[in-house]
């Protein structure tokens, strides 16, 4: 029998059979599915319904009350199991993610390796949900803190980050006693049945796990909404643009629901003079050409001391021309496809935009070195010198341009850098002491992440991650983030004979 799909959409099949997604759920779906790399048809995924939508946020509030009683660290047990799934299958849901989003192998076998470390993390952590015991004013009496798992946990994420994102969130939601309902981008899905698939293997080796703890809705950002308004939903991780978060910040605080809010960043790094250029360049290049500038943490402003700045700015040039542009699964290459025909679009009005404010742009166009399609949208990445912080540097296009922009005076430098509505990423290039604490002090960057000497994408998953200002003010993945996915109680107990009421309150009766 023969058969007419391409060999990415076999590929793409012969991928999610061996990963354990059943065929109904990508072959007749409505849900049309493109590779950038090609931009053709490799999936048709079936949608969430509403009734289903419903069905599972009441499976997930049954299983989060059988999971809260499940002591952490067996509840720690399935996300080791879910880190060991992934672990075993890294090289397979890699090339996905590869094909899905358009990131190079390397990155895409990242995304996986960051939802393993997650797992290790996650699964230690069950042993360690602490909380303090505090001195008592009164005799006799001794006051703690509890942590108790907290509801359901709603996840929305975004297409660039088409599994991590979704592992951050649940392997944490997990540990902490409650359960997860996922809402992926509606342009990677894939990935996300692939995901799920994962957690049901590791959740069949558990064994017992309630019915619901963890699902999957498909679909686009109206069963987003869905998440959002469900009372049955305690806490909303939403990752994505300011203007979705704009979107549901408000809805969720109308009925008091919790919000993790990871939103559009608008990162710079400053070059200093003392800079060591060769590292500073490999991180540069890195910030902004990866990913093909499709990273919340991509670098897009560039601030460059003067004294430098020629001969920076030259050396980024030539990079520039050089960085080897294709398709993500070949050996060498170091920049993807933009993810569709908007996302080139956005960026090349962005570029109209920054020729009227004067800028001189190098890069940007559009070009198929290996990859002949219409439907596939490759293009060099821009260096964009301006003179100013014009309108356009001030907000995120989620795509491979870098502003440039020189500065005289450190303060200067401080004050462009912060001088943007999001906050999420920073660095600082410097060998200078000053400089650098400066950078990292209360005076310094105002991001919720701020780097010296290396660049502002790549973030580890053991250090709380999210931005401030319109970057969201959310934090995920490590230190004490758990602590969001948990409710804290405060417990006060009398071992004495008296009723000494604090403050020094008298209440005789
Ligand atoms: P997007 O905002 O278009 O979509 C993100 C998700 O939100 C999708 O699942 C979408 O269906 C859903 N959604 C959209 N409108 C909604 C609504 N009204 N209610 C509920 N859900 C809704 O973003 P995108 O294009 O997929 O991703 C790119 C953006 O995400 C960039 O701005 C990038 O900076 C940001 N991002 C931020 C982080 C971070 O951690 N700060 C990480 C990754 C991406």
């Amino acid at each position: 029998m023969t058969s007419n799909k391409s060999s990415l959409e076999q590929e793409v099949h012969r991928l999610l059979k061996n990963l354990g997604v059943p065929a109904t759920a990508y072959t007749h779906g409505e849900l049309i599915v493109r590779t950038p790399i090609t931009g053709e048809v490799i999936a048709r995924v079936a949608k969430t319904d509403a009734t289903a939508v419903n069905d599972a946020l009441t499976a997930a509030r049954n299983a989060f009350v059988a999971w809260r009683s499940v002591p952490a660290p067996k509840r720690g047990d399935l996300v080791r199991l879910l880190g060991e799934e992934l672990r075993s299958e890294l090289p397979a849901l890699g090339r996905l993610v590869t094909i899905e989003t358009g990131k190079i192998l390397s990155e895409g076998l990242g995304e996986v390796q960051e939802m393993i470390d997650i797992c290790a993390f996650a699964a230690g952590l069950s042993r360690q949900l602490t909380g303090l015991t505090i001195t008592s004013e009164r005799a006799n009496h001794r006051m703690m803190e509890t942590w108790h798992p907290l509801g359901v946990v709603g996840v929305i994420s975004a297409f660039n980050f088409p599994v991590a994102v979704w592992s951050w969130n649940a392997a944490l939601a997990l540990v902490c006693g409650n359960a997860v309902v996922w809402k992926p981008s509606e342009k990677t899905p894939l990935t996300a049945l692939a995901t799920q698939a994962l957690f049901e293997r590791a959740a069949a080796k558990f064994g017992g796990v309630p019915a619901g703890l963890s699902t999957l809705l498909v679909g686009d950002g109206g069963l987003g909404q869905m998440l959002v308004d469900s009372p049955s939903v305690s806490l909303v991780s939403a990752t994505g643009s300011t203007a979705m978060g704009r979107a549901v910040a408000p809805r969720l605080a109308g009925r008091f629901a919790r919000a993790i809010l990871e939103l559009g960043g608008n990162n710079a790094a400053i070059v200093c003079p003392s800079a060591d250029l060769d590292l500073a360049l490999r991180a540069i290049a890195f910030s902004a050409m990866g990913t093909a500038g499709q990273r919340c943490t991509t670098l897009r402003r560039l601030i460059v001391h003067d004294t430098i700045y020629d001969n920076l700015v030259a050396r980024l040039k030539k990079v520039y021309h050089s960085v080897v542009i294709g398709d993500p699964r070949k050996t060498g290459t170091l920049v993807g496809p933009l993810i569709d025909a908007r996302a080139f679009e956005a960026m090349q009005r962005a570029l109209v935009e920054a020729r009227m404010a004067g800028a001189a742009i190098t890069g940007g166009e559009r070009v198929a070195p290996d990859v002949s399609s219409d439907e596939a949208f490759y293009v060099r990445p821009a260096l964009v010198e301006i003179g100013s912080q014009a309108e356009i540097v001030r907000r995120e296009t989620f795509a491979p341009i870098l502003y440039v922009l020189k500065y005289r005076d450190f303060e200067e430098a401080l004050h462009l850098h912060n001088d943007v509505p999001q906050g999420l990423s920073s660095s600082i290039f410097t060998l200078n002491m000053r400089e650098a604490e400066r950078f990292l002090s209360a005076s310094g960057s105002d991001c919720g992440i701020a780097n010296v000497n290396i660049g502002t994408s790549g973030a580890e998953i053991g250090g709380a991650f999210g931005g401030e200002k319109d970057t969201g003010g959310g934090r995920e993945s490590g230190s004490d983030a758990w602590k969001q996915y948990m409710r804290r109680a405060t417990n006060t107990i009398n071992y004495g004979t008296d009723l000494p009421l604090a403050q020094g309150v008298s209440f005789e009766i």
